[in-house]
């Protein structure tokens, strides 16, 4: 049987409230939690309010470009320009009651078959690869399929969660299946964009087999490779991906058709050990890049530590050094109040049933001395000097 059997065409038994898989939610809560958790962590630290404001302003920076390099570049689809496939991005987002409709682009991107959406200064924007368009054409049932999926990542706000949800998406295990949830949803939204179950398949598989060859292959044999091709690398593949296997895709988006949920084929147990060392990939798409990415942005929060905690360490040994110096002081001046007379050493104010029990150590191991001022005595220590200490001025 092949997948562009007429006779699998069906109209996709889905109802609207059906397209977000269950799963999803539950990541979602899990998801939530742990980021609510990291937020007020980091809001309780002023250096982690500094680290999640530097780091947003260059993720805000880098979305800006992406969206201005969309504007300035992709070809921008309207009822003039390529008519059809706009006609056709109309239908789904009728189909998906979508009230303001996204802005759709097609970009040339050297042969890549892909499609993604986005969102930038309160503007949703679709974006379709120009060989995507060219390999299903601009009104199939596999162009509804792809534009669906776009806007079903549209409607569920996943943008948005990938910025606000960033910590828990960044958890390993739990981020990469919260973001898997999300494509199992967004394909569930494409079929029911389609409403056309072989057409949905023909578009899956244009991403698996490419342009010319993709269209013929059959989808029986490819969503079994799921379950054939299994083992711990496989495993370990698929738990520390953001994005579900395309044979996993195409097995879920059978089941929709059968009624029944897609049973995942079993997976590796020492593979979710080894996953959980391997961060949720959230930026830049996860993959190689997004694992660069995260290198990167450790290796600068680490850079920006080091100096930090040492102002702070330093500081706060400052800090100590001026109250032994105001305890110096104090005993001195108590000394002469008391005894009528100057101290002629600090050994007549440290000791026992003195002034001072011992004589207080400078943590950065300044040496003490001390002058009579006008005032009393002022203590001066050969690292920290006698001036008063320079903490908390914001
Ligand atoms: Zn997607
Ligand atoms: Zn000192």
């Amino acid at each position: 049987m092949s997948s562009s059997d007429p006779t699998q065409q069906a109209a996709i038994d889905l109802s609207p409230s059906q397209l977000r898989i269950p799963k999803e939610n539950t990541y979602f809560a899990f998801v939530l939690i742990v980021s609510l958790v990291v937020w007020v962590g980091l809001a309780l630290t002023i250096i982690g309010i500094f680290y999640a404001l530097f780091i947003g302003l260059f993720l805000w920076l880098g979305h800006g470009l992406l969206a201005a390099y969309l504007r300035a570049e992709a070809v921008r689809v309207s009822e003039r320009q390529l008519p059809q496939l706009h006609a056709t991005f109309l239908d789904v987002c009728q189909q998906l009651g979508v009230i303001r409709v996204p802005q759709l682009y097609v970009l040339q991107s050297g042969g890549l078959l892909n499609a993604f959406a986005t969102r930038f200064a309160g503007r949703d924007f679709v974006v379709v690869y120009s060989d995507m368009l060219e390999a299903v054409g601009p009104d199939s049932p596999e162009m509804k399929f792809i534009l669906g999926h776009e806007i079903g990542h549209l409607k569920s706000k996943h943008v948005l969660k990938q910025v606000l949800l960033a910590p828990g998406l960044f958890c390993p295990l739990l981020g990469p299946a919260y973001r898997r949830a999300w494509e199992i949803s967004c394909d569930r939204f494409g079929a029911f964009a389609a409403q056309d179950m072989s057409g949905s398949l023909r578009a899956m598989l244009t991403l698996s087999g490419g342009k010319e060859q993709g269209r013929m292959l059959d989808a029986e044999v490819f969503a079994s490779q799921h379950e054939e091709e299994r083992g711990f690398f496989v495993s370990l593949h698929e738990l520390t991906s953001p994005y579900p296997t395309l044979s996993r895709r195409v097995r879920e988006l059978r089941a929709i058709q059968s009624g029944e949920p897609a049973r995942r084929a079993p997976r590796n147990p020492l593979a979710y050990f080894l996953a959980l060392f391997v961060p949720g990939g959230n930026f830049g798409g996860g993959g190689a890049s997004g694992a660069l990415i995260v290198i990167v942005i450790i290796g600068l929060m680490a850079a920006m530590a080091i100096p930090a905690f040492q102002k702070v360490r330093e500081s706060s040994l400052e800090k100590a050094c001026y109250n032994n110096r105001l305890m110096i002081g104090a005993a001195l001046d108590q000394y002469e109040l008391e005894q009528g007379q100057p101290p002629a050493s600090f050994d007549d104010i440290v000791g026992e049933d003195k002034y001072l029990q011992a004589m207080p150590v400078c943590p950065a191991h300044g040496e003490y001395s001390a002058q009579r001022m006008e005032n009393g005595y002022q203590a001066t220590c050969t690292v920290h000097g006698s001036g008063t200490v320079k903490l908390h001025r914001h």
